[in-house]
């Protein structure tokens, strides 16, 4: 299940902090475990397939067993424990929602389970806002008033903290930005609308608009966003144009949330921005061509800075902020 050769862990240097916040990240396919300090420093980590069809019972099990190793190679005890998961959850009730990629784990109890286990507070938030708040404290949005971080890969997702706090909509919903509409005559989506920003600018939506667009399907290039890209790279003319396309998409929707929102910082992360100077440019144009009634110009588009650890760095800054009173950030748990 969890082979030495997947757990790595910090040596040779001390801790700065006493604090340890155990970080769990699910999503659709590996589950990621590891313990990070209040300054945002990962000590060590381990992952598994999530392979959700073994059931809740296991994959908790598994969440634990990981939870004890890299608790004892980091050398600390739980001061808390964070959870950042895929798809809808319910971060008041601390259970997971109806998430397409976890099936038969809808109603799981993963806050209190934990908290049960290992005798110590636990939080959970919707993976995006995980990464938010890991970039808001840690990262891209440092200092920032008001931040907006936004994923692009197989999805579109983000997370939106104002003052310091992750806004939350109605019963603690999260706000869905990747699917917002930009064109209801667009593609139909999973989420019941046409057109939303997730169909029109992620990466299976570039991968499917080259299909769709190579003359007679004779076209050599039937792979991924990332070989799209390669091919772009390579002055592929139908491969650039799917990065010209999704690029004015992205620049829409990222036009739209600085006129909603006019944010000191926007951070984009996620696998297809690994491509962003592909698509920048483009970005930048549609924005100065939208946004003409607030100073768009004083909005800052960054990269997010985290990095492959962002999500376990996210879950664990969830905890502290839910529960690190030391930060000036804490928000109490409360549900009408
Ligand atoms: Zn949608």
């Amino acid at each position: 299940m969890i082979g030495p050769s997947s757990f790595r862990a910090e040596r040779g240097i001390s801790r700065s902090s006493e604090t340890m916040i155990g970080a769990v990240d699910i999503g659709g396919t590996k589950i990621a475990v590891g313990m990070v300090d209040e300054s945002g420093r990962v000590w060590a980590r381990t992952e598994c397939s999530t392979t959700a069809e073994r059931g809740w019972p296991d994959g908790l099990a598994r969440i634990a067993t990981m939870l004890r190793e890299t608790a004892g190679h980091a050398g600390g005890e739980l001061d808390g424990i964070g959870v950042g998961c895929t798809g809808p959850v319910d971060p008041m009730a601390g259970t997971i929602g109806n998430v397409e990629f976890l099936p038969g784990w809808e109603g799981a109890d993963i806050a209190g389970e934990l908290s049960h286990t290992f005798g110590v507070s636990v939080a959970i938030e919707n993976d995006a806002d995980a990464a938010a708040l890991g970039e808001a404290m840690w990262g891209a949005g440092r200092g920032a008033q008001r931040f907006i971080y936004v994923t692009v890969g197989t999805g579109i997702g983000g997370g939106l903290v104002f003052d310091g706090q992750l806004y939350r909509g109605v019963d603690g919903a999260h706000p869905e930005i990747g699917h917002h509409v930009l064109d209801p005559a667009g593609p139909a989506c999973f989420c019941g609308a046409h057109g939303c920003w997730e169909s029109l600018a992620s990466g299976p939506s570039m991968a499917r608009w080259l299909r769709d667009n190579a003359r007679d399907g004779l076209h050599a290039l039937e792979g991924d966003a990332r070989s799209i890209c390669a091919a772009a790279e390579r002055g592929d003319p139908l491969a650039q144009a799917a990065v010209a396309h999704t690029g004015y998409y992205l620049g829409l929707g990222l036009a739209n949330l600085i006129t909603l929102f006019v944010p000191d910082v926007l951070a984009l992360g996620g696998g297809l921005m690994r491509s962003r100077h592909l698509f920048w440019d483009t970005i930048l144009n549609t924005i100065r061509a939208m946004c003409g009634l607030v100073p768009a110009e004083k909005v800052r588009l960054v990269s997010a800075v985290l990095g492959p650890e962002a999500g376990l760095i996210g879950a664990a800054r969830v905890w502290l902020h839910r529960y690190g009173a030391s930060h000036g950030t804490l928000e109490k748990p409360s549900r009408p």
